[in-house]
């Protein structure tokens, strides 16, 4: 089977690897055999080792849903009766973590920081001082609205010193940025398939501290499907999910796991920083002006300014590069002035500089000058 090889630059879902397409061709199945359970028993396994957990100590629960639904279940879940949640708050995905909050109702402090910079751990660490009823403080590993890279180990370690938990969305960074999860302070993180897995969508996983998930089990259920103690408990006793799960996704997500560890952790990793040095070398080449400091950035998403040309058009670019097989990715609210390159999936930085050469194209053809200028 010929299938078209289109290079993704969004921030998820990825490029795939054709085999990883073909997984999810087998027979029929129902996901109630012991095969099936089987199958994902060692999916389970794989996601722990991802981040260096240990079997005993850690577990992977999975889900049916896009990455959004495990922030849901984590916050939804772990947080006990009258305690509150400390949402880390510096762009776009932290800001939707405190939404969910404020959907259930959830008691939360929703500590605001600038999305253009590390947040100040000193408020972090005044702001547990001062209120001894969080429970839970949460954190996003990469802002993939600005590409922003948080100190999770710090912001983990002074959760801990306080007496909370650390809970981590990890879905823009798992499988690609190496991740320790006792290291760095994390008791629960997440990620979904289609990210840095490189494999398709339908299918998330919590990963996390099991004392923590059964200690959750008394806590409110505020959610009938997506409670995480529920799922575990269900995987636990009879190692399926609770309800239908994403079969065909499931094969495919085990296909992408052989090839992440046929490439290794450090392999993969410098794949991905080779795609993300190229997309620098192409943007500086234009001219182009990033929003964040690179020293602080995750190595995974540039968020590029529009340049102050009257011909820039996103859509009309993104469009010119789409009916070529690349796709760009608008930015988020709060830097709505940007757009997206990303360098997850299947890619390398051959296809990077493939990319550069039609956006260029695409550039002369808006009539958009290079290298491309700014007011400021
Ligand atoms: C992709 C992503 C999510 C989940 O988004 P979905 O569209 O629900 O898959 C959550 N957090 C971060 C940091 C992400 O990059």
């Amino acid at each position: 089977m010929d299938i078209k090889r289109n290079i993704l630059l969004n921030p998820g879902p990825a490029t795939t690897t054709d085999t990883v397409k073909l997984a999810q061709v087998v027979p029929d199945i129902c996901p109630r055999e012991r095969e099936f359970a089987a199958q994902m028993a060692g999916l389970r396994e794989d996601l722990v080792r991802v981040v260096h957990g240990d079997p005993k100590k850690h577990t992977a629960v999975l889900f049916c849903g896009s990455g959004t639904l495990c922030m849901d279940v984590c916050l939804n879940s772990l947080l006990p009766e009258g305690r509150r949640a400390l949402i880390v708050n510096n762009g776009a995905y932290s800001g939707r973590a405190a939404d969910i909050c404020r959907h259930y109702g959830l008691p939360h402090i929703d500590l605001k920081f600038p999305y253009n910079q590390p947040p100040c751990l000193e408020e972090i660490e005044r702001t547990l001082r001062e209120n001894p009823d969080i429970a839970l403080v949460y954190t996003t590993h990469n802002e993939t609205g600005t590409g922003l890279l948080n100190p999770i180990g710090e912001i983990g370690a002074l959760a801990h010193r306080y007496g909370a938990i650390s809970v981590v969305d990890t879905i823009s960074t798992y499988a690609m940025r190496p991740i320790e999860i006792e290291a760095e302070n994390m008791d629960v993180c997440m990620a979904s398939a289609q990210k840095g897995l490189m494999a398709m969508t339908g299918l998330s996983f919590v990963i996390g501290r099991r004392d923590i998930i059964e200690a959750s089990r008394d806590y409110p259920r505020r959610s009938y499907y997506a409670n995480l103690f529920r799922q575990y408990d269900c995987f636990e006793r009879t190692g399926e999910m609770e309800f239908t799960p994403p079969v065909q996704t499931v094969y495919a997500a085990i296909q992408a796991m052989r090839e992440y560890w046929a490439e290794g952790e450090r392999a993969k990793w410098e794949r991905h920083t080779r795609a993300f040095e190229a997309i620098h070398v192409g943007l500086e080449a234009l001219g182009f002006r990033e929003t964040i400091r690179r020293d602080w950035q995750a190595g995974l998403v540039a968020a590029v300014r529009n340049p102050d040309d009257p011909s820039w058009d996103f859509q009309k670019v993104h469009d010119y590069c789409y009916a070529r097989g690349f796709t760009i990715y608008p930015g988020k609210v709060g830097t709505a002035g940007t757009f997206r390159l990303c360098a997850l999936g299947a890619i390398d930085a051959p296809d990077v500089e493939a990319f550069f050469q039609v956006f260029r194209q695409a550039l002369d053809q808006c009539g958009v000058a290079v290298p491309v200028r700014y007011g400021d």
